[in-house]
């Protein structure tokens, strides 16, 4: 038996099937969300990566923003809920998990058991999250997957002063036109979110040990700055921007055994 979690995020779909075992046996991630074609391209992707069927799974747990895309699915779950759940599995010591997005940016407590505490999220601003980092992304034009690595090459923070991204877009274009280096902006603006998520972080408190997940946490520069900002050390899952989709996994297969013990 296959279970099947799909977090469908504001700019990316996720799709994770474990087996009986609950190892990982499918995995798909498309750079599309909802409101787009992500979730038809994800789950193609998916189904050819893996080698199974539709047929093959028993049963599916839709998370993220758009979970009401997926028709196919047998149950909605909150994102929390979801998230709470996958970190518990990876990092059963982490009590504090900090998940940057594209469009949300949230804080969970959770237990030693792993339920929630409680949990924060940013304001409708997209300051501190993955999309204000996609707009200056494109402004540096310095690819998503090439933040961390210019961010390293900084020799000092060249900080930003608006927080609304419209008008740090244009701060950022006037820093690039009097010469400072990319680096140096590029770690201005990784302060700049890094102390959004700090604060909304650090009003319920921080408990350590803190994780860091969702597709941002692949951005080292973020993590650096994080660290600075909340002065700890932050653990990182092995593929942070699938956590939400697995713990929609295990939670499937959950549901499934519930189910069929019923
Ligand atoms: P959502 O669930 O809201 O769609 P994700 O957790 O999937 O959000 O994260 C999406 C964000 O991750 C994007 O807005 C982008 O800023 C960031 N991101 C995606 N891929 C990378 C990468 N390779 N390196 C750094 N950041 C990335």
């Amino acid at each position: 038996m296959y279970y099947l979690g799909i977090d469908i995020g504001s700019s990316a779909t996720k799709l994770i099937a474990i087996d009986d075992n609950e190892k990982i046996i499918g995995r798909s991630v498309i750079q599309l969300g909802t409101g787009t074609s992500g979730v038809p391209a994800a789950v193609k992707a998916f189904y050819e990566n893996s080698g199974l069927k539709s047929s093959d799974i028993a049963y599916t747990v839709a998370t993220g923003y758009g979970r009401q895309n997926f028709a196919q699915a047998d149950v909605e779950v909150s994102e929390i809920s979801c998230h709470a759940r996958g970190i518990h599995h990876l990092l059963p010591d982490v009590r504090t998990i900090i998940d940057i997005g594209g469009q949300d940016t949230k804080a969970i407590q959770i237990s030693s058991r792993g339920t929630i505490q409680q949990f924060t999220m940013n304001d409708k601003c997209a300051a501190g999250t993955g999309r204000f980092l996609d707009v200056m992304s494109k402004v540096l034009d310095v690819g998503l997957d090439k933040l961390g690595e210019v961010d390293a090459q900084h020799t000092e923070i060249s900080p930003i002063s608006n927080t609304c991204t419209v008008f740090a877009e244009s701060e950022v274009i006037s820093k690039l036109s009097a010469g400072t280096p990319i680096p140096n902006v590029l770690a201005g603006i990784h302060q700049a979110v890094a102390r959004r998520v700090a604060g909304l972080t650090l009003r319920n408190g921080i408990k350590p040990d803190i994780a860091l997940t969702g597709g941002v946490a692949q951005n080292k520069g973020i993590i650096r700055a994080l660290e600075q900002e909340l002065n700890c050390t932050l653990i990182i899952p092995p593929d942070p921007q699938i956590t939400g989709a697995l713990g929609a996994a295990f939670i499937a297969r959950e549901k499934y055994l519930q189910q069929t013990i019923l």
